[in-house]
């Protein structure tokens, strides 16, 4: 049997389910495409994503290397270069992992109408979530909107089935060998697809991400307290390895239950809510455009593009939001905690459509993925399944002084307010510190206004 296994957001060669399935059934052949309807869209040329990309297929290619093998590498649309790849090496079955996006599900089913065509099997596995939707259901059989009684029967049907995290093993003898010229690390892949190289700060590939996992272990214990603080290293940063699969889900759960503390329970919470993001996604694919809850359709947005712009830019003067969104502009990355902070302030301070906000997080962070870009924003507007009620706003001054007292993490990325003490820097006063923003608007009265902009918009009872 001649096999192509198609990767996408899985770049690995360890526990993979289509591979090991793949490798298990006939001769192997790996492809990666450069998709275009996804790189078209990036207004960035330099976007840190692709190199993390490039990162991770380099070091897949020197692994296939040694064993006198290659990754194939295509540019174009993939509806068209995998028929075209399959007739090239007389494919008979191509093995993919699922993907649960609206665009990733169209894509998957004309690919597989065209391959049924020329009589190549098409079949994808299960692997970037741990639980799919039909695993985890109500007693009556339908899909949980509420997230703990989700996490619950999530846990019992993980006890049921044993705590089975088991590797889907990827030998690589039946890997087909050959020598591709316009491999990853030979070829200008960069100037073939438009992009230039922008490292990021997290470098791609699988032992990077073992070694964050590794480290990880030694901090899981406290994790429940230290993943509030953005200031301290509390939390795992594997967001980017996991969204491009340079780890598996299995990968984080097997390090999840190694451990009994409750700091790793909490852990394999994060990962259920994951989950739970892209289950959600999967069965109310509007949501990428619009709130789960439709009533919050009604809201009529009363902010500015100039704040709006603000925001981006982190010169609202308030200094926990712009220091979130500095760090994010210039890494690509931002803390859980901002996070929160900086899209409940867009949403009800700021009273700006979170789809906007959602977007700017979706061409700026390395981790973006839409399920969990989406949940985030929709549970912050109070829009989505399982959201917190809108009328609670969160206040920047006390989630400031709360989550960063001493003002380490404002202090790293707002240089302005280097020189404030502990009580001013989360409250600045504009005439001592004249080189900062004074703050575009008033906290307290756009509270306010943010109540009634939504109490007008929704039915009495919500
Ligand atoms: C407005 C908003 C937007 C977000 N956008 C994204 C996004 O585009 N991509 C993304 O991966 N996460 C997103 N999150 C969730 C969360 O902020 C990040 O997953 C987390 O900060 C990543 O850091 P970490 O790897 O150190 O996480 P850890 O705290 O170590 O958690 C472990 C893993 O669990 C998963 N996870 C943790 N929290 C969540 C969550 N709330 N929802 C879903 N998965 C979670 C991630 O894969 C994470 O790597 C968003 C949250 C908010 C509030």
């Amino acid at each position: 049997m001649k096999n192509l296994c198609w990767i996408r957001r899985d770049l690995r060669l360890h526990d993979h389910a289509a591979l090991s399935h793949a490798l298990s059934s006939g001769e192997t052949t790996i492809v990666f495409i450069f998709d275009k309807h996804i790189l078209d869209k990036l207004k960035n040329k330099s976007d840190k994503r692709v190199t993390f990309i490039m990162q991770s297929l380099q070091e897949m290619e020197k692994t296939l290397q040694k064993k006198d093998s290659s990754l194939i590498i295509r540019y174009g649309k993939p509806e068209e270069e995998i028929p075209l790849l399959c007739e090239e090496l007389k494919i008979q079955k191509v093995f993919t992992n699922r993907d649960y996006e609206p665009y990733a599900k169209k894509r998957d089913d004309t690919v597989a109408k065209k391959l049924a065509l020329m009589n190549v099997e098409f079949e994808t596995f299960k692997d970037g979530v741990f639980c799919e939707k039909t695993e985890v259901l109500t007693g009556s059989g339908t899909i949980y909107k509420v997230f703990t009684p989700y996490k619950n029967k999530w846990l019992e049907h993980f006890e049921a089935t044993g705590n089975n995290v088991s590797d889907f093993e990827c030998p690589l003898k039946n890997i087909r060998k050959f020598s591709h010229k316009k491999n990853i690390l030979d070829y200008p892949w960069y100037k073939e697809i438009g992009f230039v190289e922008d490292a990021p700060l997290l470098t791609g590939g699988t032992s990077e991400a073992l070694k964050r996992l590794k480290k990880f272990d030694k901090l899981m214990p406290e994790y429940k307290e230290a993943r509030n603080f953005p200031a301290v290293d509390g939390t795992s940063n594997l967001s980017v390895y996991i969204r491009f699969g340079n780890l598996s889900i299995r990968d984080m759960i097997r390090a999840g239950i190694s451990d009994r503390s409750e700091g790793a329970q909490t852990w394999l919470s994060e990962i259920i809510w994951r989950d739970f993001y892209h289950m959600i996604l999967e069965t109310h694919p509007y949501v990428e455009k619009e709130s789960f809850k439709r009533d919050y359709d009604q809201i009529k947005w009363q902010g500015t593009d100039e704040d709006f712009q603000a925001w981006c830019e982190g010169r609202t003067g308030f200094p926990i939001v712009d220091a979130a969104m500095r760090c994010l502009n210039e890494t690509g990355m931002m803390h859980n905690r901002p996070r929160m902070i900086v899209a409940s302030f867009l949403c009800k301070i700021l009273l700006v459509d979170w789809r906007k906000g959602e977007k700017y997080f979706a061409e700026h962070l390395l981790d973006y993925d839409l399920a969990a870009n989406n949940g985030g924003w929709q549970w912050s507007s109070s829009s989505g399944c399982d959201a917190q009620p809108y009328f609670r706003i969160f206040n920047p001054y006390t989630q400031s002084e709360k989550f960063d007292g001493d003002g380490t993490f404002i202090r790293q990325w707002v240089p302005e307010l280097a020189r404030a003490s502990k009580k001013e820097i989360h409250r600045p006063d504009p005439l001592l510190f004249q080189d900062y923003p004074r703050p575009i608007v008033s906290y307290e009265a756009n509270r306010v206004r943010c109540l009634a902009m939504y109490s007008a918009a929704l039915p009495k009872t919500k």
